[in-house]
């Protein structure tokens, strides 16, 4: 524990963001970070907890938090960046679009707004970045055993690269243009620009990682194909089905689910040239019971409106629903008001 006081002297200190006229005018990212100094506090309000709840529950990947918080305010950052990477591939993707439910179950949230883990762990990755800490990592040894990756969205991501680094050799089949999954086609350039991406990918191919695009396994490449060839198959495919609804007007033209529109959008920002039309008059993104609340996807879409100059965004859901579980600091409905949306109970809807 860095500072056994901490907690008591320092309030939270949220990631500054952009000023909304600013920010609603390009798709570049709204976050911004906290000075050194700043965030050493921050990461002094950890209290070191006999059981961290934040690693023991919070977090999927175990990451182990209240080490690195107490090796960030002794401005150990090397030690942190090792310590983060060893349960993590992709910090800065986390750091960036995490829902941190570490930060819903730190202990001093009880009393006290928790401690702000997704910043310090952003902050972690991306000074390791810019100080060149973050090279490619080859295997000493090969195993010369052939693994196949099948889908290059985080999962497949971190499949792979472990196994590089086991000494295999890998190869990554995506049915895309390019890797990256949702990080790449769904989630939005504001929340994560695709650069973040690349960077990564650069060091998994300098890793030895293979990727082929636009290689749809069970179609262009068979079950069999992969079994012969690969000594290992790991299938990292995702979900894609849409969970549509049945509504007055859901087939008139213009009403799109939230993922195909999403998806445009991303290519758009992307510099690439649509054939279709994909500007929204209303975007559906349905989630639990096959109602339409404002999930992240809605969250994303009437950002990704406003963006696009949509006049008129109602950002809706039944008034229970209209919020999402993230915990402060994260990119949320109200975020989504405060670029311009409305809330309204009822239908998710962009007009
Ligand atoms: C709009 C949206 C916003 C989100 N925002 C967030 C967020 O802010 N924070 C967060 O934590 N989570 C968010 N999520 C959830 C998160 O994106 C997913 O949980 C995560 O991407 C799942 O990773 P994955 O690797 O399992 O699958 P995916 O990212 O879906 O990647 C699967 C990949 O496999 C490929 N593939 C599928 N079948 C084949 C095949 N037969 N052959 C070759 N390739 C194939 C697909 O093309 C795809 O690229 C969001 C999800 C959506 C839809
Ligand atoms: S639960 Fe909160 S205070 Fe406790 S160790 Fe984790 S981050 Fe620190």
């Amino acid at each position: 524990m860095g500072k056994v006081t901490g907690f008591i002297e320092y309030q939270r200190e949220d990631a500054p963001k952009r000023p909304v006229a600013e920010r609603v005018g390009d798709y570049r990212e709204i976050e911004q970070s906290l000075p050194e100094e700043r965030l050493r506090r921050q990461a002094a309000r950890c209290m070191d907890c006999g059981v961290p709840y934040c690693h023991t529950f919070g977090c999927p990947l175990a990451n182990r938090i209240p080490d690195w918080n107490d090796m960030v305010f002794r401005g150990q950052w090397r030690r942190a960046l090792e310590l983060l990477h060893a349960t993590n591939n992709l910090p800065e993707v986390t750091g960036r679009i995490c829902p941190a439910t570490c930060e819903a179950s730190c202990t001093l949230g009880i009393n006290a707004p928790p401690v702000s883990i997704r910043q310090i762990e952003l902050a972690i990755v991306e000074r390791g970045w810019r100080e060149g800490w973050i090279v490619p990592e080859r295997a000493p040894r090969r195993s010369g055993k052939r693994a196949v990756v099948v889908g290059s969205g985080p999962a497949g991501l971190a499949a792979a690269q472990q196994l590089a680094r086991a000494g295999h050799d890998v190869v990554v089949y995506e049915k895309a243009d390019r890797p990256g999954g949702i990080l790449r086609y769904g989630i939005p350039d504001f929340k994560l620009e695709k650069w973040v991406l690349d960077r990564r990918i650069a060091q998994l191919e300098a890793e030895g990682v293979v990727f082929e695009t636009r290689v749809e396994a069970g179609r262009d490449v068979s079950v069999n194909y992969l079994r012969r060839t690969f000594d290992a198959v790991v299938v990292a495919a995702g979900s894609r089905v849409p969970r549509d609804v049945r509504l007055p007007g859901r087939d008139l033209a213009g009403v799109h689910l939230a993922m195909d529109y999403l998806t445009a959008q991303n290519r758009r920002v992307a510099g690439d040239t649509l054939d279709a039309d994909l500007s929204a008059t209303a975007v559906l993104a349905v989630a639990r019971h096959g109602r339409a609340v404002p999930t992240e996807a809605g969250v994303n879409s009437g950002a990704t409106a406003r963006r696009d100059g949509t006049r008129r965004i109602i950002a809706g859901g039944p008034a229970h629903h209209a919020r999402t579980p993230q915990a402060p600091g994260g990119v949320q409905p109200a975020a989504a008001a405060a670029g311009g949306a409305k809330r309204r109970g009822g239908l998710a809807a962009c007009a």
